[in-house]
């Protein structure tokens, strides 16, 4: 039997319930702030979480970190909520970093009372220049004595809104030495007039992250909490914070931290994407283009790729770029299996079948998808006159050219072989119709001799008195860098693909008019399309999600 080898995170948590921690002790959190749409990254950092939380049958709580109202949105919350229930996993508790407010004011309170915490009345300036840098000690602030009286006046007229933003905020009282920066009085609370999305107007001082999580994560009594690698200069200060409020007698949460997933060609930060929206570089925070998980879900992908993205890349401990293309691979793997085949033809041009009985049409049997013995049988019309790919067609063929061309024999799929005999041109030259002719007793699966004859090639096609027109919208890759957002000298913008979006009208079989939102096809010879959210029954409008092979593998 094989062993599954444990990562770097299982195995802190496999060591801790060596060292005692009972496995019903074990809780995980997911803790996006609510301040933008999730993206892939994202997903990687759900899929660890609940992964966790499956793998050890372990609660595994959604928790919002909502302690800065100005860019949190309950349009945000709602998305989060839904993104994670799309990708199949299922939160233990939903809960809000704000519901806290009071309970951190009061802890706030009592590290006042200690001795832990003052209440510093300088400029950001002042104190960003006594700071000092990571070679040099920082200085102490003039109001680090301030009486404890004093303090606690002042920092309940800041919670009673006496004071304006940045006239006043509270310290926690560490060391000004430390070679850990973030622990050189970090700042606990700062003065924000702002509405907040659940808490209204009830308080206008906003405690700040580093304050919130750790306390957040204690409250909830989580485990372990992971976290990106920027965080870990933080975990010192995550830990200091709880030494504070500490009770032996609970579960004592441990940060550690992984390495932040990127992907080529795009972006992955909240900051970014919002740009990409509100500077119209795209249509929204779903606009199939973007790594955003409602994006990645209208441009076609599903939760089991994406899933299986998060698990085959895995966690590691150091920061790295993966390529776009192995997200391709696991949508263009899933929808192998679970995708309709059905023919739809996107740079139209008219065959005309000579030797067909006009005003004829025939329904031919087709199978949905080979790969997947439940899928069964739909019927294609066939006629006189049908679509093919323009690119399937050369006049004056070379010989290793596996289409159509005059004289040459291929097989329409699912139905006859035809030969090519002539073609029509207009006034530029331009072909306007190929002419063919058909052998009647090729039909495919009729198992005739001449059915069985050898062909250089299977096109698709649609009857062009049976097509549907469609609205086909083709996607290229959103960055022309592999890393946009890496460059010094230029910012990430400059970088955006002029071309990642061609609309095209295609011709689709008849079978796809009840096709609806979201649902997913294989056109054959073409890629993987899903139906947009756009599309109506009078005008069907799809998504290339991926093409059949990675075109950049070559
Ligand atoms: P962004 O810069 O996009 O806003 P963030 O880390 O500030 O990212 P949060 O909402 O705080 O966003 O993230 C929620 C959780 O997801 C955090 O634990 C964070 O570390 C994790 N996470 C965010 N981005 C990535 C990523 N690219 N790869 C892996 N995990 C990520
Ligand atoms: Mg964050
Ligand atoms: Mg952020």
């Amino acid at each position: 039997s094989e062993e599954k080898s444990l990562n770097f995170i299982e195995q802190i948590i496999e060591e801790d319930l060596k060292d005692g921690l009972s496995n019903d002790k074990l809780r995980f959190r997911f803790p996006p702030e609510p301040n933008g749409y999730l993206h892939i990254g994202h997903a990687s950092s759900i899929a660890l979480n609940f992964g966790l939380g499956i793998d050890y049958n372990a609660p595994v709580n959604l928790r919002f970190d909502d302690t800065n109202p100005a860019k949190e949105e309950q349009e945000y919350v709602d998305a989060i909520k839904r993104d994670v229930q799309w990708l199949g996993y299922q939160w233990d508790k939903e809960l809000y970093a704000s519901d806290y407010f009071q309970q951190l004011y009061d802890w706030a309170v009592e590290f006042i009372k200690k001795g832990k915490a003052y209440v510093d009345s300088q400029t950001s300036e002042e104190m960003a220049a006594q700071k000092g840098t990571p070679t040099t000690e920082g200085v102490d602030s003039p109001y680090r004595n301030r009486s404890v009286e004093e303090n606690l006046d002042l920092f309940e007229r800041m919670k009673n809104g006496e004071f304006e933003e940045g006239t006043h905020i509270l310290r926690a009282k560490i060391d000004m030495k430390s070679t850990n920066m973030l622990m050189r009085d970090p700042i606990m609370y700062r003065i924000l007039h702002k509405h907040h999305h659940r808490t209204g107007d009830d308080w206008c001082i906003y405690p700040m992250y580093d304050w919130a999580h750790g306390e957040s994560d204690y409250l909830e009594q989580v485990s372990h909490s992971f976290c990106t690698l920027e965080f870990l200069p933080h975990r010192e200060l995550y830990d200091w914070f709880l030494d504070q409020i500490y009770d032996d007698k609970k579960v004592r949460p441990k940060q550690r931290e992984f390495a932040r997933r990127n992907l080529s060609h795009t972006v992955v930060s909240k900051r970014k994407l919002l740009k990409l929206v509100q500077d119209k570089y795209v249509n929204g925070w779903d606009d199939p283009r973007m790594s955003t998980v409602s994006g990645l879900r209208r441009r076609g992908y599903t939760p089991t790729s994406i899933r299986n993205f998060a698990n085959m890349i895995g966690i590691a401990k150091r920061d790295n770029l993966i390529d776009v293309s192995v997200l391709e691979f696991c949508i263009r793997e899933d929808l192998n299996k679970t995708a309709s085949r059905v023919m739809a033809v996107l740079d139209p041009v008219k065959l005309v079948i000579t030797n067909y009985p006009e005003g004829k049409e025939e329904w031919l049997e087709a199978e949905n998808n080979q790969e997947d013995e439940n899928a069964g049988f739909r019927k294609v019309p066939f006629s006189r006159e049908v679509y093919i790919e323009r690119e399937d067609f050369l006049e004056d063929a070379p010989a290793k050219f596996f289409r159509l061309s005059i004289g040459k024999e291929v097989r329409l799929k699912n139905a006859y072989i035809i030969k090519g005999e002539s073609v029509v041109k207009d006034a530029e030259g331009n072909i306007a119709e190929i002419h063919a002719t058909y052998d009647v007793d090729s039909l495919s699966g009729s198992g005739t001799e001449a059915s069985l004859r050898k062909v250089s090639g299977t096109l698709h096609w649609v009857s062009i008195a049976h097509a549907l027109p469609a609205e086909v919208r083709l996607y290229d890759r959103l960055f022309t860098d592999e890393a946009p957002d890496t460059h010094k000298e230029k910012d990430f913008l400059e970088f955006v693909n002029p071309d990642s979006l061609k609309t095209v009208t295609g011709y689709v079989e008849p079978s796809l008019q009840s096709a609806q939102n979201e649902d997913k096809f294989q056109f054959q010879r073409l890629g993987y399309f899903t139906v947009d959210k756009d599309s109506t029954a009078s005008k069907l409008v799809f998504n290339k999600t991926v093409g059949l092979k990675d075109a950049w593998e070559e």
